[in-house]
C-alpha cells in the first residue's frame, strides 16, 4: 500500500498517538514556570496512562511526591470538585489521578466544594449537597476511590478547614487576590473567602491532625494554576522559617542559611541551632550552617517549627493535564451538555452522542482512504485514548489504522460509542 500522502497545503500529523496538535501550551512552561513532565516520566513506577500518554504534560515540584514514594515515606493528593452541575468526563479525570495516587500510598483528600459552588453559581446549600453525594461522591467511589483510606468532605461541614481558612487569610491581601483571580471592586466578598477555602482544602492535609507537614500533590487542569501558585506563596509565607541553599560564585555549595521570618521565630533560633550538626554562624535574623545535608537542616527546622506552634507546610505539588474537547470539538462547557458526557448520563444517551461526536475524518471515504484521518483532530479519537482503552497498543493500533486510511469513522465511532455505553452501565451499577 503506498504510503499516506498531506493534502496539499497540510503538513502530515506527526506520528505520534499521544499528541496534541490542537493546542499550544508552550507558554505555560515558558511564562508560568510550569514544568514538563515527562521529564520525570522515567521515575514513575506504573505510571497512569495519562502519564504515559503525555496527557498529564506538566508539574510543579512532583519530585517531592517522588521522593517520598521511592523513600515510602508520607505523602498526600487532594483535589476538589465544584457541586454545580453534572460530572462529566473531565472531573472524571481529575478523579483517576486521585485514585492513582491513592492505590500508590498517598492518604487522599477530597473537597467538596459547596461553598465555592454557593458563592460563586448561587447554588441553594440543599442542592449542593444533593448534587454533590449523587454525582460526585457515588462516582469517586465507583470509580476506585476507598473511602476507609482516604477523607472526603464538604467544606461547609468542616470547622478544622474554616480555622485554617481564616489563619490563612492573614498572609494574603485583596489586592492581591485581585491580581491573581482579576477581582474587580464589585466581586462579592464570598468569592474571596472561597478562594481562601482552596488555599485551606490544598494544606490541610499537612495539619497535625492528619500527621503533620508532608508533600501533596494537586491533580487539576491548567486553568488551575492560579490557585497552585497563589497557596504555594500562602504556604511559604506561613513558615516561621526559611531554608534556603547559599552559593558561591559558579554555583558552588556554601552553606545552608535558615532564616527566622518574625521575631519570636529569631528568638528561638538558638535553640533550633543546638539541634543541628556542622559548623554554624548565628546572626540576628538568620544562622548559617556549615557541612550539614540541605534534607538534613531542613527536617530539624520543620520539626522545631512544629513544636513552637507553626505549620512547617512544603508548598504544595501538582500535575496538569492537558484538557478534553468538547463533543463537537469546541469547548466542553456544563452548560451545553451537548458539548460533554456526563457518567450518571443514561449510557444509550450517551453512545449516541458518540456517534454525533465530531471526528478527524475526511469528506469522502475515497479520501479517508487514501489520505488517512487526522486524529489530533478527532474527539472520538481523544475519549477512546483518554478514557475507553486501557491497552497503549491497542490505542496506536487505532492512530496507525487511522492515519494510514485502514479505519473508517462509521466503523469507529460504533466501536467507541459500544465502549461508551458498557463502561458507564458498569459505573453506574
Ligand atoms: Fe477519528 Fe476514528 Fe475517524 Fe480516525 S477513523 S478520524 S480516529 S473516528
Amino acid at each position: 500500500m503506498p504510503e499516506p500522502q498531506p493534502e496539499p497545503g497540510r503538513e502530515q500529523p506527526r506520528l505520534d498517538p499521544w499528541g496534541s496538535t490542537v493546542i499550544d501550551y508552550s507558554k505555560v512552561f515558558t511564562e508560568f514556570g510550569i514544568s514538563r513532565f515527562e521529564e520525570l516520566l522515567p521515575r514513575v513506577k506504573e505510571p497512569h496512562l495519562y502519564m504515559r500518554r503525555r496527557i498529564i504534560m506538566g508539574h510543579r515540584d512532583y519530585e517531592l511526591i517522588l521522593d517520598a514514594m521511592e523513600r515510602r515515606r508520607p505523602f498526600a493528593v487532594m483535589s476538589g470538585f465544584m457541586p454545580s452541575g453534572k460530572l462529566h468526563l473531565g472531573g472524571k479525570m481529575v478523579m483517576d489521578e486521585i485514585i492513582w495516587h491513592q492505590r500508590m500510598g498517598a492518604a487522599a483528600f477530597v473537597s467538596i466544594a459547596d461553598m465555592e459552588a454557593h458563592a460563586v453559581r448561587g447554588i441553594s446549600w440543599r442542592e449542593c449537597k444533593e448534587i454533590g453525594v449523587s454525582e460526585y461522591v457515588l462516582s469517586l467511589i465507583a470509580l476506585g476511590f476507598d473511602p476507609h483510606r482516604g477523607f472526603i468532605y464538604f467544606q461547609s461541614e468542616n470547622r478544622m478547614l474554616h480555622d485554617l481558612a481564616f489563619e490563612l487569610g492573614c498572609e494574603v491581601n485583596i489586592g492581591e487576590m485581585s491580581a491573581v483571580y482579576g477581582f474587580s471592586g464589585d466581586v462579592n466578598v464570598s468569592k474571596c473567602v472561597s478562594v481562601l477555602m482552596q488555599s485551606a482544602d490544598i494544606l490541610q492535609p499537612q495539619l497535625a491532625a492528619f500527621g503533620g507537614p508532608k508533600p501533596t500533590v494537586i491533580p487539576v487542569g491548567f486553568d488551575q494554576d492560579p490557585h497552585i501558585r497563589l497557596t504555594r506563596d500562602i504556604a511559604s509565607r506561613a513558615r516561621l522559617f526559611t531554608v534556603e541553599l547559599v552559593k558561591r560564585e559558579k554555583d558552588e555549595y556554601e552553606c545552608v542559611r535558615v532564616r527566622a521570618k518574625t521575631r519570636d521565630a529569631a528568638s528561638a533560633l538558638k535553640e533550633v541551632s543546638s539541634r543541628l550538626g556542622g559548623e554554624k554562624r548565628a546572626y540576628e535574623m538568620h544562622v548559617d550552617v556549615y557541612g550539614e545535608p540541605f534534607e538534613e537542616v531542613e527536617r530539624v527546622v520543620r520539626e522545631a517549627e512544629i513544636e513552637l506552634g507553626g505549620y512547617g507546610f512544603y508548598p504544595p505539588a501538582a500535575t496538569f493535564h492537558r484538557f478534553m474537547r468538547g463533543l463537537g470539538g469546541g469547548k466542553m462547557s456544563s452548560s451545553k451538555p451537548e458539548s460533554y458526557i456526563a457518567l450518571t448520563e443514561p449510557p444509550e444517551e450517551a453512545a449516541a452522542k458518540v456517534m454525533n461526536a465530531k471526528t478527524g475524518g475526511r469528506a469522502t471515504l475515497e479520501e479517508q482512504r487514501r489520505l488517512g484521518g487526522v486524529p489530533e483532530e478527532c474527539i472520538v479519537y481523544e475519549l477512546l485514548m483518554f478514557h475507553l482503552i486501557e491497552d497503549d497498543r491497542h490505542v496506536a493500533e487505532v492512530y496507525e489504522e487511522c492515519i494510514s486510511g485502514r479505519r473508517t469513522c462509521a466503523a469507529c465511532k460504533k466501536a467507541a460509542a459500544e465502549l461508551m455505553l458498557s463502561f458507564l452501565k458498569e459505573h453506574q451499577e
